[in-house]
């Protein structure tokens, strides 16, 4: 693969609303990105190949729950810093932020955030390291978009829980140490359990084939008979908004996270555009090259000011999930959109694994549809404008 000399897009100058820190934690993950991942990335999703020997780096960096407080092995950071972060890792592959963002958002926020003192004592500290890696099981194989029809269930035996249905699609589950799972009760209220690896009744086949974030690990969550310990039901999450408010979250950091992909995919596109020669001249120097180069940086810069100012009311604690919502759907779009001009311009060089960008291209397919489809996120806008719920 051809080593990048990656220069990040700033037509607007959204750096001077950046913090030294910030620029800080985006050099030391670029570094890292650059360095540890970067080199071998292309290799592993050409495989199907997960790169588990990087959970632990990703923990040292403190890329898993940069805003969870110290005290539970977090990083006590703002949601800029976070946001960056997943710029950095998926500027390099969205797999790989798939990974993080489970870790932090899906699994590390919902202990933190609905957990015991007990439970957050228990896991945060080696989720943050990286010495437990997590999965978070929501989507069921008839209740995707439909979470709130879930046929998983939790029935109360008295000393414990027993916990019977199938989780699918969950990123790192083949590989994950525990799972926070969602299951209804007898009285059909959503409830979030922890489940460890080796409880008897639980397995997690891998889902094999994928075209899509190859280097990310996807599989199932089985449930027959597990005997759950009370102490590992999360007591203050009840509801459907439970899972919602860690959706919410994942998907502000995939709103800068598919930023990182465009980026990396313009940056790359404009470099070949200016020294590829065809006609006696630099293919950047035909109109059409630079429509798509000028509309690509043009929505780059409209979505670096939407997941900056996002980050800002997340950092006030104002941002909405209609807000977030819109952010996720509005920047994974853009990002598919200019992976897919890139491809263009890089012609037949653009569909080999020399360059990311085609990779970038396949994993953006499975971004656009986890955590709400690209159609969700628009009926979760229009419930927001009209007061009227069009999804079922
Ligand atoms: C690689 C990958 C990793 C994933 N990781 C996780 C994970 O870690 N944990 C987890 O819980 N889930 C995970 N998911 C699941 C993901 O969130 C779901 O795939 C997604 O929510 C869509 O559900 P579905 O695939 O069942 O599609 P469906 O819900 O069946 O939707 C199919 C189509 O119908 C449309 N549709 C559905 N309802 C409506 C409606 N009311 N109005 C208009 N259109 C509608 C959708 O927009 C979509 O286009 C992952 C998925 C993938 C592909």
């Amino acid at each position: 693969m051809k080593t990048s000399t990656y220069t990040q897009p700033d037509y607007y100058n959204i750096d001077d609303l950046l913090s030294e820190e910030h620029k800080l934690i985006r050099q030391s993950v670029q570094a890292f990105m650059n360095k540890e991942v970067k080199p071998i990335i292309e290799d592993y999703a050409q495989r199907s190949a997960f790169p588990e020997h990087l959970v632990k780096p990703f923990g040292a960096l403190g890329i898993y729950g940069p805003t969870t407080p110290v005290e539970y092995g977090g990083g006590g950071l703002d949601y800029i810093s976070y946001g960056i972060m997943m710029q950095e890792v998926e500027r390099v592959d969205s797999g790989m932020r798939s990974m993080a963002s489970v870790q932090g958002s899906l699994v590390m926020f919902p202990i933190f955030k609905y957990g015991s003192e007990e439970q957050k004592n228990a896991y945060l500290p080696k989720l943050a390291s990286g010495e437990l890696l997590g999965c978070f099981g929501l989507t069921e194989p008839d209740h995707g978009s439909n979470p709130a029809g879930m046929t998983t269930t939790l029935k109360d035996m008295g000393d414990h829980y027993l916990l019977n249905g199938a989780k699918m699609w969950i990123t790192n589950s083949p590989k994950a140490d525990i799972a926070v799972v969602w299951a209804k009760d007898e009285e059909g209220r959503i409830k979030g359990v922890i489940v460890e690896r080796g409880m008897e009744g639980f397995t997690t086949p891998e889902i094999h084939n994928k075209w899509s974030l190859r280097a990310s690990i996807t599989g199932e969550l089985v449930f027959d008979n597990v005997k759950i310990p009370k102490k590992n039901v999360l007591p203050k999450a009840d509801g459907l908004s439970g899972p919602l408010k860690c959706l919410d979250s994942a998907r502000y950091g995939i709103a800068w996270g598919a930023l990182g992909a465009a980026m990396e995919c313009y940056d790359i596109a404009k470099n070949y555009a200016m020294e590829r020669i065809q006609f006696g001249k630099p293919i950047a120097s035909f109109q059409l090259t630079q429509k798509k180069l000028a509309e690509m940086l043009t929505e780059i810069t409209k979505a670096q000011l939407l997941v900056w100012r996002l980050g800002m009311l997340k950092n006030e604690g104002k941002a909405s999930t209609g807000q977030v919502s819109m952010a996720k759907r509005n920047n994974v779009d853009m990002a598919l959109k200019v992976a897919r001009e890139a491809r263009q311009i890089l012609g037949g060089m653009g569909i080999t694994g020399e360059y990311p960008i085609m990779r970038h291209m396949m994993n953006l397919e499975s971004v656009v549809t986890y955590e709400g489809t690209h159609d969700i996120h628009l009926l979760i806008t229009g419930h927001d404008i009209t007061g009227i719920n069009a999804f079922k």
